[in-house]
């Protein structure tokens, strides 16, 4: 793809070499050329192709709204009306949105282009995008691969040219890990950055919204054009945005004397892949050498991150999800030719048919932890180390400006590899967890590769509602990556 970015073919298109309507044509041959890589689970070429010619008319009569000429796909979680939604679930089989979701709402009406839906782990549960009822989706960097999930057509979308950008969903670290191991920029906002509203619940006190792109700039403007206070979501924070990050380049290299970043050495431990921990090492090294502030912090309760965000994040899913009844959204299951129907019996039939494995696995964990006698004991607790989490990250940013680590300790994840031990799965996901606990933002680059093509990534966590610092040192970074 020639205009691999949004940045570069806006560029191209206020120079009059390229239209709406072309760029938008060439993703769309590229994504039946790559059918087989199972990305998308709905494709609205009509559609898009319609935006695009309207928009090439807007910039002939200089009306065009901002982002015109953006080709977005949306991770199959997010309403879009009159679009199916189906969560990579059967529960949700046959279901249309009646309504945008208001990430989606305020990207259309800034001009993006919705090309279409990608796959996911169903009901966004699950780390490589092989709990989907559609069935994996491969790595377009190595196809034996899984990209990493949940979000990860969204994030192979990106990777393999077939949209600008896609957005997808963080409620432990499912826009981050599949930025990391397909090689693109994810983000991961502040909670509350980004309103919920239309997006399907699975944790709602960590679910994030965030976008996913071929460079830092196209991730702030996103950013900038969804974030804000929605009075349809009532946690949405009125903590207004940067609008555009102009000069983002210059400012990251002056900036490099002013930054203080922080190490926690919880996230460089056992486990962690050699060459992942080299690549971060160099990285910092050069950090130092233009002039930063690089120091050891500590994140003592990290080690519990884990089990809090797995207790917490499934009591919460159990609660959401106990609205699938079978009854008044998607599937319901076929009657049986008895006269009366039990409406236990049907309900009990719709979730064992409706829902896989994992989420099952997920309802049956969340419930135990809430059932009484138990809750005190686990979910009650859980509560109790997430505030010590959060305060681990309030007193390394009294220190520092942001913090860099790792994304995943693993490589890569092969298709087939851990799916039957989730317990693996669940521990993969280690230095992801503790932001959505914290509820601060996180931004993940890519820095180099693996012999085996596999992407490198590396995550830069910040404050609370300061995106726009992780995106100067994002950018910074990936120039040194380079370098
Ligand atoms: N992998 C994590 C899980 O399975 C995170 C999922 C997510 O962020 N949606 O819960």
């Amino acid at each position: 793809m020639r205009w691999a970015t949004f940045g570069s073919t806006r560029a191209a298109l206020a120079r009059g070499e390229t239209t709406c309507e072309a760029v938008t044509t060439t993703f769309l041959r590229a994504i039946a050329r790559k059918r087989h890589l199972n990305i998308y689970t709905y494709v609205d070429a009509e559609g898009a192709l319609r935006t695009a010619r309207e928009q090439d008319r807007q910039l002939a009569t200089g009306e065009a709204p901002p982002l015109a000429g953006l080709v977005l796909a949306v991770k199959d979680v997010l309403c879009i009306r009159n679009w199916p939604v189906t969560c990579a679930s059967r529960m949700l089989d046959g279901f249309n949105a009646v309504y945008d979701a208001t990430a989606v709402a305020r990207l259309r009406r800034q001009g993006a282009i919705l090309i279409g839906r990608t796959n996911c782990d169903e009901f966004a549960m699950g780390s490589s995008n092989e709990n989907s009822c559609y069935g994996p989706v491969l790595n377009p960097r190595n196809e034996i691969y899984a990209p990493g999930g949940s979000s990860g057509g969204s994030a192979a979308a990106v990777a393999a040219g077939l949209c600008h950008a896609a957005l997808g969903t963080d409620t432990g670290g499912s826009i981050r890990q599949p930025a990391a191991l397909c090689g693109v920029v994810g983000l991961k906002p502040t909670y509350g950055r980004v309103s919920r509203y239309g997006l399907v619940a699975f944790a709602s006190s960590f679910d994030c919204i965030g976008p996913l792109t071929n460079s830092v700039e196209d991730a702030a403007l996103i950013l900038a054009a969804m974030a804000g206070v929605d009075e349809r979501d009532a946690t949405s924070a009125p903590v207004p945005v940067a609008p555009e990050p102009v000069g983002l380049t210059d400012a990251a290299r002056c900036a490099g004397a002013a930054l203080r970043v922080g190490v926690p050495k919880e996230f460089f431990g056992e486990g962690l892949d050699s060459t992942i921990r080299c690549s971060i090492e160099a990285i910092l090294h050069r950090l130092r050498a233009a002039g930063a502030v690089v120091k050891d912090v500590a994140m003592p309760h990290t080690r519990y991150g884990i089990a809090t965000y797995y207790i917490l994040a499934t009591a919460e899913a159990s609660s959401n999800l106990g609205r699938y009844d079978g009854l008044r959204y998607g599937y319901r299951p076929a009657p049986d030719g008895r006269k009366r129907i039990d409406l236990h019996a049907l309900y009990a039939q719709a979730r064992s048919e409706g829902f896989g494995k994992e989420v099952k696995r997920r309802i049956m964990l969340g419930t135990y932890v809430l059932s009484s006698g138990y809750y005190d004991a686990y979910y009650a607790k859980a509560q109790r180390v997430r505030a010590l989490i959060r305060e681990d990250f309030d007193k390394a940013f009294q220190e520092v400006d942001a913090l860099v680590t790792p994304v995943t300790p693993v490589p890569g994840i092969k298709l087939g590899s851990m799916i039957n031990s989730p317990l693996k799965m669940y521990l993969s996901d280690i230095y992801t967890v503790t932001a959505n606990l914290a509820g601060v933002p996180g931004l993940v680059i890519p820095i180099g590769a693996h012999a085996s093509g596999l992407p490198i990534g590396l995550q830069l966590l910040g404050r609370p509602f300061d995106e726009t610092h992780l995106f100067r040192l994002g950018e910074l970074m990936m120039q040194l990556a380079k370098d």
